[in-house]
């Protein structure tokens, strides 16, 4: 036992989740949370199968990516998380899948505009596109951490799969599901060749609104769950 136990439990539990519900596969995607009050983070490691994944596999890094705790690699995309932490002070919680529907878009590079009320109010205005760059690479860190800023929960990489962050790991795992929901009903939509409809814009803002308030408050670390 150690003092990151119960984040490292987490970590385990919410992957196999998401593995059985089909947005995980193998050891595809990784996911990370941050830890609280520190400079540190613990993520998935590199290349283990989830299903026989236990809490003893996750590793604890610091933004340096020095390994605090865990004996094995830290997944290839631990620095794509560490700064996303570091720019955005209202996410403690990243989940990177390669989920089929979301791929698709990205395969045509078509970002998803504000189509549901729920979709602007835990995800932000739109899901955009970031550009390629090749997995594990600085070029994607950088390029990552500089399309977040604009404080949407969710974005697509373009030619490989979905990113997404929550101010806890149950908010980003309903995120995850938000988004697929999203891409799917949109598909659909765009391959009808009719004109897709989208929510009043005067809606997306008050929703995205709402958004942005719940994030200044867990930057300032007086968020309460379980409103709305
Ligand atoms: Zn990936």
């Amino acid at each position: 036992m150690s003092r990151f136990s119960p984040v490292k439990k987490e970590i385990v539990e919410s992957a196999q989740d998401l593995l059985r519900k089909g947005y995980l596969m193998a050891t595809g995607g990784n996911i990370s949370v941050r830890i609280l009050g520190e400079d540190a983070f613990a993520i998935t490691p590199s290349n283990l199968d989830y299903t026989k994944m236990t809490p003893e596999d996750i590793c604890i890094l610091n933004f340096d990516l020095e390994i605090i705790e865990g004996k094995l690699k830290p997944s290839v995309e631990a620095g794509m998380h560490g700064a996303i932490y570091q720019v955005r002070g209202d996410v403690n919680a990243v989940v990177h899948t390669h989920q089929v529907y979301v791929s698709a878009l990205t395969l045509i590079k078509t970002p998803i505009p504000s189509l549901f009320d729920e979709q602007a109010r835990f995800l932000g205005r739109s899901v955009q596109i970031i550009p390629y760059a090749p997995s594990g690479t600085g070029m994607l860190k950088n390029t990552i951490a500089r399309h977040v800023k604009n404080r949407n929960n969710a974005y697509m990489m373009q030619n490989h799969g979905a990113l997404i962050l929550g101010h806890d790991m149950e908010r980003a795992v309903h995120n995850v599901e938000i988004l697929e929901k999203c891409s799917l009903a949109y598909l659909l939509a765009i391959c009808s060749e009719k004109k897709v409809s989208k929510i009043p814009l005067a809606v997306r803002e008050i929703a995205f609104a709402k958004l942005r308030k719940d994030q200044k408050k867990i930057e300032h670390g007086d968020f309460e769950t379980g409103g709305e």
